[in-house]
């Protein structure tokens, strides 16, 4: 059961030839339904480029993407993303960044409160409802990322190294959150890190990517039971 399809994909940065970069090079994927896949590779190899394009957020240069057979143009709330820099909206309340999917999908006011509630406890963000961003540290505006990552629940969570501002202890508490949750909820999930600890112990699937041009150089299957 392939829920996404990615077909050569090939990624150039600036249009003339002279100062553009091939950040990926005819990159082909096949994710299947519930799969936890890690994407590892070194700095500027084109993982983060190639979640943009799986989020919609990039046109790929050619080749193709295909979520359940239907090609991939632009963002969609089927798919949510956890950057790196948090990209919390900083006029709102942690509370309002975590319900902020959910009013796009028109659950109603009490609904929405209540379902960002336990996601804010989930995230031991309990407490710091009424903060906005700039009055939270850097982990906990990563964990209000997620948060709000998962609230609207999103068939696909794409996250570029979500947890790179976490303390060791908060950090391990998290990958097995999100373990837990994504066998759970069945979640297929795309995760960008350059940890192999992580990729190793999160992912039914490593992929490793090779620099210069971006290109998938392996792919290893994690045959360990998921927590
Ligand atoms: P990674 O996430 O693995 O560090 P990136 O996808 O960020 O890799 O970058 C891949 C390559 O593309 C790098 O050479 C980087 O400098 C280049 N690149 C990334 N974004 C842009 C951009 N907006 N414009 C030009 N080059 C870019
Ligand atoms: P994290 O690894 O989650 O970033 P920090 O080391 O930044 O954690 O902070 C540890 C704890 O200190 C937080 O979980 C929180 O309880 C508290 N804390 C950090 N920053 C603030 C803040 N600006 N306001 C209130 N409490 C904070």
């Amino acid at each position: 059961d392939i829920q996404m399809d990615i077909r050569d994909v090939r990624k150039v940065y600036g249009g003339d030839a002279d100062n553009s970069v091939v950040a990926l090079d005819g990159v082909t994927l096949r994710i299947r339904r519930g799969e936890f896949i890690s994407l590892l590779g070194p700095s500027g190899c084109g993982k983060s480029t190639l979640l943009n394009i799986l989020a919609g957020f990039q046109p790929v240069s050619s080749g193709q993407i295909l979520q359940n057979g239907r090609t991939i143009t632009k963002p969609d709330p089927s798919r949510t993303v956890v950057f790196q820099d948090y990209a919390l909206f900083g006029w709102m309340t942690v509370q309002q960044n975590v319900e902020f999917g959910l009013k796009a999908k028109g659950m109603p006011r009490k609904q929405r409160a209540e379902l960002a509630r336990s996601l804010i406890n989930m995230v031991r963000l309990n407490g710091f409802e009424e903060k906005y961003p700039h009055q939270i540290s850097g982990g906990m505006k990563q964990r209000a990322a997620i948060a709000r990552a998962l609230a609207p629940d999103p068939d696909i969570l794409l996250m570029d190294e979500p947890f790179g501002a976490l303390d060791a202890q908060t950090r391990v508490l998290m990958q097995e959150e999100i373990a837990r949750i994504s066998s759970a909820a069945g979640k297929t999930v795309v995760f960008v890190t350059h940890g192999i600890d992580e990729a190793v112990f999160l992912a039914d699937r490593v992929v490793v990517m090779s620099p210069r041009p971006g290109r998938v150089r392996q792919e290893v299957h994690v045959p360990l039971p998921r927590p």
